[in-house]
């Protein structure tokens, strides 16, 4: 396929105290060039561990990974730890929810984006430092002459946040993996830098993974969607076949949970009762069975005892029928 990143049938173990944690479990996806895929869930979903193994980042005593995470053609989950570093430096960068766990304080924030590029390119001292300001100035961050030699602490919040985006394409990645890239941020800002990725996109040609709880986040950036709950993904689409007629009673709780997106202001929001399962133990069948409302409408044992699966193309994974899929979104679910 033409995909960049091919993700196959992904299971990820920890070891712990307690017992062995199910962090992952049969995932599979792919991503092309150019586009730009929302991995959403609740915490504990597995999203943020799918991309820690894509990055090869698991401690290796106490993790397993199973499967396949092809990169550019290359199965990360057989590289050494340095072709691993030298792929997270060439063709993958990150950018987390913290600037400042990117960013070091003692380090101007010109010399942290200058630095990598330096080492990728051979570029010279002087090159590098007017690479800086150029990426200063393409995130927006105003004069940037004169602020390529502040330190963090001299940032603002929203400012840390745009030279981390600098840093991290400066050495232009074919791929980038954005895990909670705004959530410290106030919804203007929010906003500002989801803007900006998606123009840093175009410019750049790099596929994005955009790891987030929120399904705002994600609905005017993402070109497809894909729902983790409980270590597995419970449903996939373009972004607009996800939040136009979602089908996973998972999704329809994130939905009916979201102020925004339902345009009803005055609707009180409808958490989703109860709490992700425990990983270690994880229910049988249905991993959302003990939290859904429409196990009745499937009928027997079926959604406690048989585990429904999820086509690699547009779909979840329930035992409602499609009609009823439909039905009760339509009924029950959307926004009026
Ligand atoms: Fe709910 Fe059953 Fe569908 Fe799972 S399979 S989401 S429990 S209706
Ligand atoms: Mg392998």
């Amino acid at each position: 396929s033409d995909a960049f990143l091919s993700v196959r049938d992904l299971n990820v173990r920890f070891s712990t105290e307690g017992g062995i944690v199910k962090a992952v479990n049969g995932l599979s996806f792919d991503l092309e060039r150019g586009k730009t895929l929302g991995i959403v869930g609740e915490s504990g979903s597995g999203k943020s561990v799918t991309n820690l193994s894509i990055l090869g980042l698991h401690a290796p005593e106490t993790t397993t990974v199973e499967g396949e995470i092809w990169v550019d053609g290359q199965d990360v989950t057989d590289l050494s730890r340095r072709q691993l570093e030298d792929l997270r430096g060439n063709k993958i960068a990150m950018i987390f929810q913290d600037a400042l766990t990117a960013l070091s304080p003692y380090y101007t924030v010109g010399r942290q984006i200058a630095e990598p590029f330096r080492k990728h390119t051979g570029a010279s001292k002087s090159e590098a430092r007017a690479r800086a300001i150029e990426m200063l100035g393409k995130v927006g961050i105003p004069d940037p002459k004169n602020r390529v030699d502040d330190y963090p602490h001299q940032f603002s919040g929203g400012m840390r946040q745009r030279a981390m985006i600098a840093m991290a394409l400066v050495c232009n990645p074919a791929l980038l993996i954005a895990d909670e890239p705004t959530t410290a941020l106030d919804v203007t800002v929010q906003a500002q830098i989801l803007d900006l990725l998606k123009d840093l996109q175009q410019e750049f040609g790099s596929a994005i993974i955009l790891i987030t709880h929120d399904l705002g986040v994600v609905a005017n950036t993402a070109d497809d969607i894909l729902v983790m709950y409980a270590g597995r993904a419970v449903e996939r689409g373009t972004t607009r076949e996800v939040l136009k007629s979602p089908q996973h009673p998972y999704t329809w709780g994130l939905l009916s949970s979201m102020p925004g997106l339902s345009g009803n202001v005055d609707e009180p929001l409808r958490p989703i009762p109860g709490s992700p399962p425990s990983l270690l133990n994880p229910p049988p069948g249905c991993p959302f069975h003990p939290r859904c409302e429409f196990v009745d409408l499937v009928g027997g044992e079926r959604c406690s005892t048989e585990r429904p699966a999820l086509p690699l193309g547009r779909g979840s994974a329930c035992h409602l029928t499609a009609e009823r899929k439909r039905q009760v979104f339509i009924e029950k679910i959307q926004p009026r």
